[in-house]
């Protein structure tokens, strides 16, 4: 099978991951990476084989004085690309879509630290796959929006529902992140409320209500959300349990196993040996799935850096239309990165 050549611009937390999954497919290929400067995420993507590229001439001079391989210019990369996907920092998508993807007829994925206008629709795969595909520019959503609506969305497509209400715990930064954090506060973030992901959440699922607070904690493994899922006809805990487990991407966890915080969830991705400990699965506490009064309660843990991986390889298949069955598509993405 040929496989399509997918460029990655911006080779960080996210771009790397992407990489990495790309390179498992049997139906696309990483053609290259980008970086700013000449750090060891650089040195890293030679040593995986990537073919390098600065987004400059100055980051190409920077790598050669390092004594990095590198291929030369983004520019001469976009022009051998079949896709895009723009892993740069929130906001610089957008301006890589006017300045150089549009211009140059290119298709792109964009991530979630980017508006939802920058795309013509925001994917989450098991929700609305169908919308991207043949689509030119496509936002995956945030790390917190993908797992809300994995959740919201499965529980609305078996159970009648009404409002949903979340109170997100965010980590405050990323584990590689020695710039901003840890921090010692709990930060109300944002201050106004609702937050905005409940809008977001409404770019998958447009006919849901869903009302969102966040804060942010001294913690950089995980997110954890608090749900509260108006139910509109009889339910019970064991159906609301039934959905949350046969969802894909979801994983319900035991705490009489020892998951009593994300802590130990993150021991047991250490355990199962997955790579840079990543977590593609919405973890979801078995325990705190109660039903009382019509409304449904849980706590999920989201691993913020991979769990959009998934949908980035989905929404490729997608918007390239190498397969146009969304159901496959995930299987194969399941598959290769053993999820
Ligand atoms: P990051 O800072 O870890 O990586 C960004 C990369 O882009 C770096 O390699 C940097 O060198 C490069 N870069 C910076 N400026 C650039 C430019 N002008 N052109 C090309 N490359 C440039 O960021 P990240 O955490 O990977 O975030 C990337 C996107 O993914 C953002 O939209 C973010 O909101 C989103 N996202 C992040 C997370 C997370 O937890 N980190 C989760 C989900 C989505």
């Amino acid at each position: 099978m040929s496989k399509v050549k997918v460029a990655i611009n911006g080779y960080g937390t996210i771009g790397k991951r992407v990489a990495d999954a790309v390179s498992l497919q049997d139906d696309m290929e990483v053609l290259g990476v980008t970086k700013t400067k000449p750090t060891f995420e650089a040195r890293l993507a030679n040593d995986k084989g990537y073919p390098l590229y600065g987004i400059s001439k100055e980051s190409v001079k920077s790598f050669e004085e390092a004594g990095l391989k590198t291929e030369g210019v983004f520019d001469s990369l976009l022009e051998q690309a079949d896709i895009i996907v723009d892993c740069t920092p929130g906001k610089v998508g957008a301006k890589n879509k006017e300045d150089l993807y549009i211009p140059k007829k290119l298709k792109a994925i964009y991530q979630g630290g980017e508006k939802a206008s920058v795309g013509e629709t925001s994917f989450v795969a098991q929700i609305n796959y169908d919308s991207s595909i043949g689509k030119d520019h496509v936002r995956v959503v945030s790390c917190n929006t993908t797992g809300l609506s994995r959740a919201i969305g499965a529980l609305s497509s078996k159970l009648s529902i009404g409002t949903v209400r979340a109170f997100l715990v965010r980590r405050s930064v990323d584990p590689r992140d020695s710039s901003k954090g840890p921090i010692n506060a709990i930060i109300p973030d944002p201050l106004t409320v609702p937050s905005h992901h409940g809008p977001d959440i409404q770019t998958i699922l447009p006919d849901l209500k869903v009302i969102t607070s966040a804060v942010k904690v001294p913690t950089t493994l995980m997110h954890l959300h608090s749900l509260m899922v108006e139910l509109k006809d009889d339910a019970s805990e064991s159906d609301v349990k039934n959905v949350l487990e046969q969802a894909r991407r979801t994983k319900v966890l035991h705490s009489k196993e020892g998951f009593r915080s994300t802590a130990e969830v993150i021991e047991y991705a250490r355990d199962l040996g997955r790579s840079r400990y990543d977590l593609y699965e919405n973890m979801i506490w078995e325990d705190s799935i109660v039903v009382k009064d019509k409304e449904a309660y849980f706590f999920q843990g989201i691993a913020q850096e991979s769990i959009v991986v998934p949908e980035n390889i989905d929404a490729i298949r997608a918007v390239l239309e190498l397969e146009t069955d969304a159901e496959k598509s995930m299987d194969k993405t399941d598959k290769t990165l053993s999820i």
